[in-house]
């Protein structure tokens, strides 16, 4: 098998998603397989012992907010796709659909892995194995996420490394229709809001330079957010890491948005000057009302991203885990 083969076979992958909402199942369990490959782990993993942990967790870190979480579904529908493979699958018990059941993988000791000509050339090229998680990441995941996302998938600290700006390798081929990024965005935004962060109004420079201020997605691009000024928010590198991971977020008021902060989030010292603070004030207005959030990607973030319910007392700084 050669690359491109590679890249078209994850690219046949079918990423469940519709109305917007995040599914980010399958994606996470081919990460957790690269990231096994790159720790020189064997082909198939054990369903129960090696994979369920480390999926539900990644799922709980990244995924959006939902009830319930179901690692068996991606472990039994990647096989589909034929990127996947799960030893004497078709004697095990199956849904109507033809999901596995989660007892049944437990009581058969089930394992699953990379077909053996994808595994052997992941085995045979490190580099491959970078492009494929970065190709995967931009797709589903904003780029403040994905070291986070490589260091809980169990990545070697060699592939955590500064990824080049743009699509990586292999996106045209994985993802024909995927979007680059919009050059423009970064600075329209930042002048909308004065260079400032529209949380804590951060504007530190060095010179003319400015340091820490970057211009954050509120609909993530890789869920189909447009680069536009009222799907941003210029962010000082703390507030934009709260808000990808959810831990901050917004809601409408009178016309307005406030700033939310998730009841999740801990923390003391300068925690309660970044954080509490914030939570409950205004969001900085932009130098003109055409700029303004759009509420439709709000409410995304809010279904999507942010991690319910926010802390409800307004203002009052927490101590420890209270
Ligand atoms: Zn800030």
């Amino acid at each position: 098998m050669k690359r491109d083969e590679f890249f078209q076979k994850l690219g046949q992958v079918k990423f469940w998603r519709t109305r917007g909402q995040r599914a980010p199942h399958k994606p996470l369990l081919v990460l957790l397989a690269l990231g096994r490959v790159a720790r020189r782990e064997e082909r198939l993993a054990r369903y129960e012992q090696d994979l369920e942990g480390p999926l539900v967790d990644l799922l709980e870190r990244f995924g959006p907010p939902r009830k319930a979480i179901h690692p068996e579904y991606p472990f039994s529908r990647l096989p589909h796709d034929g990127s996947w493979e799960i030893p004497g699958k078709e004697s095990l018990p199956a849904t109507g659909q033809g999901d596995l059941h989660r007892s049944g993988l437990i009581k058969h000791a089930v394992t699953g892995g990379f077909p053996e000509p994808i595994y052997e050339l992941l085995r045979s090229d490190s580099g491959l194995v970078q492009q494929a998680a970065q190709a995967l990441l931009y797709e589903h995941f904003p780029y403040s996420l994905h070291d986070d996302i490589r260091t809980v998938a169990g990545f070697p600290a060699e592939f955590l490394v500064q990824e080049p700006p743009g699509p990586p390798y292999g996106l045209g081929v994985l993802r024909p229709s995927a979007r680059p990024r919009d050059r423009n965005f970064r600075h329209n935004v930042l002048r909308a809001y004065d260079c400032c962060c529209a949380v804590c109004g951060f504007d530190l420079r060095l010179e003319n330079e400015l340091l820490g201020l970057e211009a954050a997605h509120i609909k993530w691009h890789s869920a189909g957010g447009p680069s536009m000024v009222p799907n941003g928010l210029a962010l000082c590198s703390i507030h934009h890491k709260a808000l990808d991971r959810g831990a901050l977020g917004l809601a409408p008021i009178a016309g307005e948005f406030k700033v939310l902060i998730s009841s999740k989030v801990y923390g003391e010292s300068v925690a309660t000057r970044w954080f509490w603070d914030c939570h409950d004030a205004p969001l900085r207005h932009p130098r003109s009302s055409d700029f303004k959030p759009s509420a439709e990607f709000v409410k995304w973030h809010a279904r999507e991203v942010f991690r319910s319910p926010p802390r409800d007392s307004p203002r009052q700084p927490t101590r420890g885990n209270a």
